[in-house]
C-alpha cells in the first residue's frame, strides 16, 4: 500500500566552536565549526497532495513569526530541488511544526530543508545515501548537511563538509532567545568590519575541545567554547552582553552566542542547574524566551509514516 506521507523530526544546532577565516574573493569565509544537535525539534510532514495543487506549505508551533510560507521558505526550496533533481510528481503538501527559534543562529531554516530532503527520499522510495542528501542540501545552505547528520560533527569549508566526531556523554543547555533575530549576513559583515586591518589565520579545529568531547567532560567543554562571530553579534546587539553576564554570574560551565546569534547558549552541569539558570534568566528580564535542551541528538529522521 502506498504511504500518504511521512513525518520527519529534525533538531536545532549549537556551534561549540565557530572559527571564521578571512573574507575570500568569492565573498564567503572559510569556517571551521563544531556542531552539536540539540533535542529541540521541528516536525516536518510531507504528504502527497491533490493533482495540480503544486507545492503547498503550512505552519504551526510556537516559533512561526517571520517564517514565510511561499517559495522563499527553505523547506519549499528543498522540495523544489528534490522534485527537479529526481523528476518527481510535484503535488506535495508540507507542514512544519516549528519549535526552533527563527533567525536565532540555531539553523531553523536549514533544519526544515534537511527534513524535507529526508522526507521526500522516504516518501518516494528514492533510497538516496546520506552523502547524496548532504550534497543536495549544501546547495540550499551551509548548515543543511549537518541537520541531516546530527550528533556532533566538524564542519569545514563553508561548514557544509561534515566529519562526525567521536564523543561521549550528554550535555545540558539553556537557550536564551531574543525577541528579534539577527541576519547571518549582517553579522558576518560586522565581523569583517571589526577585523579591518587584522591578519586573520585560516581556521583550525580546537584540539582541547575534541579531547573534552572524547572524554565526555562538560567542564572542559565549557572552557573550550569559542565563537568568532560573538563580538560581531554583541556589537550589533549590545544587550547580548547582559545575557552572557547572567550565565557568567550564575556559574554556567560555558556561555556562548550560538552561530550568528542572537540566541545565547549556556552549558550547565545537569537538569537541576538548567532549571536554576532558567529561573535566574527569567528574573533578569533580559531575555524574550528560554528553552532547555539536551545534546547531542540524531539528525533529520522519519518518526512516523502516514
Ligand atoms: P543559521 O543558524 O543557519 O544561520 P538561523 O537559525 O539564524 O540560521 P533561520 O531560522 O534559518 O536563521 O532564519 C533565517 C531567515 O530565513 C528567517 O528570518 C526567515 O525569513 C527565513 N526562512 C526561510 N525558511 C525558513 C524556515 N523554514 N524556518 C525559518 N526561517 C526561514
Amino acid at each position: 500500500m502506498r504511504r500518504n506521507g511521512v513525518v520527519v523530526r529534525v533538531p536545532a544546532k549549537v556551534n561549540l566552536q565557530l572559527s571564521v577565516g578571512p573574507l575570500q574573493a568569492d565573498g564567503f569565509h572559510e569556517v571551521t565549526t563544531v556542531f552539536q544537535a540539540l533535542a529541540l525539534y521541528d516536525d516536518v510532514t510531507v504528504k502527497y497532495a491533490e493533482p495540480g495543487s503544486g507545492i503547498t506549505l503550512t505552519l504551526s508551533g510556537s516559533t512561526t513569526k517571520g517564517v514565510p510560507t511561499d517559495s522563499t521558505n527553505l523547506a519549499y526550496r528543498a522540495a523544489q530541488l528534490m522534485i527537479d533533481t529526481h523528476d518527481l510528481d510535484s503535488d506535495i503538501a508540507i507542514h512544519i511544526k516549528k519549535e526552533i527559534p527563527v533567525a536565532g543562529g540555531m539553523a531553523g531554516g536549514s533544519a526544515d530543508a534537511a527534513a524535507v530532503i529526508v522526507a521526500i527520499d522516504a516518501l518516494f522510495d528514492l533510497g538516496l545515501s546520506r552523502d547524496t542528501m548532504e550534497k543536495l542540501g549544501s546547495q540550499l545552505g551551509s548548515d543543511v548537511p549537518f541537520s541531516i547528520t546530527g550528533g556532533i560533527s566538524i564542519g569545514r569549508g563553508r561548514g557544509d563538509e561534515i566529519t562526525p566526531v567521536l564523543a561521549r556523554g550528554s550535555y545540558f543547555w539553556v537557550l536564551a532567545m531574543s525577541s528579534q533575530g539577527l541576519s547571518t549576513q549582517a553579522v558576518y559583515e560586522e565581523c569583517d568590519r571589526l577585523r579591518t586591518g587584522l591578519d586573520i589565520a585560516r581556521p583550525v579545529v580546537n584540539d582541547a575541545m575534541l579531547q573534552a568531547l572524547r572524554a565526555g567532560d562538560a567542564v572542559a567543554l565549557g572552557k573550550s567554547l569559542t565563537n568568532d562571530l560573538q563580538a560581531a553579534a554583541c556589537s550589533l546587539r549590545p544587550a547580548l552582553r547582559l545575557v552572557l553576564d547572567v550565565g557568567h554570574d550564575y556559574g554556567a560551565l560555558g556561555s556562548i552566542v550560538s552561530g550568528s546569534g542572537p540566541t545565547v547558549a549556556f552549558l550547565v552541569e545537569d537538569e537541576e542547574k538548567a532549571l536554576d539558570l532558567t529561573v535566574a534568566l527569567s528574573a533578569s528580564g533580559v531575555v524574550a524566551g528560554i528553552a532547555r535542551a539536551i545534546g547531542p541528538t540524531h539528525g533529520a529522521r522519519v518518526v512516523e509514516t502516514l
